[in-house]
């Protein structure tokens, strides 16, 4: 294990890419969040058959968790979110949900970077789709033009029953929830 200046560490364990099974670099690093535990980020990537896999994990004992975020200005654009594999991720004023599933990957990144990636799957629609689909996918496309701007607040909820996502904002609010009541 490496450590650097920040206190992260990483270290670099060769494993069988799980798609074509040449030897790939798996990479585990530490980050430390302000106000919140260790994360520990595994992420692979095969030069072989282009497989991608990133997990993330906090480092403590988890409950299940809820954190939901207002999402009102540009600024809160730059929130960082960690989404685990387990976690299902929300927004309501937007028809939104992603859902945990085998292409799902955990991610860390920020507000900005959620809306990107929904923005991306709405553009692959927008390639095919026609009619009311299409209509409702250029809805959405400015919707989330909206929200960027400031102009269309929402709110960003992100469910994981291990624990293991986090919204890193002393505006979210965090709960736990009972796994029966979803
Ligand atoms: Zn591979």
């Amino acid at each position: 294990m490496e450590v650097d200046a920040a206190g992260a560490r990483r270290a670099v364990v060769n494993g069988p890419c799980a798609t074509c099974g040449e030897e790939v670099e798996y990479v585990y690093q530490t980050e430390t969040i302000p106000y919140f535990s260790d994360i520990l980020i595994v992420s692979a990537s095969c030069p072989v058959c282009g497989y991608r896999y990133t997990n993330t994990q906090i480092l403590q004992e988890s409950e299940p968790v809820r954190f939901t975020f207002p999402v009102v200005s540009p600024d809160d654009l730059l929130v960082r979110v960690v989404r685990s594999m387990s976690a299902v991720l929300r927004i309501p004023e937007l028809g939104v949900e992603i859902a945990p599933g085998p292409a799902c990957e955990g991610f860390v990144t920020n507000v900005e970077g959620v809306l990107d990636r929904i923005l991306s799957v709405v553009e692959g629609v927008l390639v095919w789709a026609e009619g009311t689909e299409r209509e409702r996918a250029e809805i959405l496309k400015q919707e989330i033009g909206g929200v960027k701007e400031g102009d269309f607040p929402v709110t960003l909820i992100i469910e994981d029953p291990t624990g293991n996502s986090a919204i890193v904002s002393d505006r979210a609010s965090r709960e736990s929830f009972v796994l029966d009541e979803v």
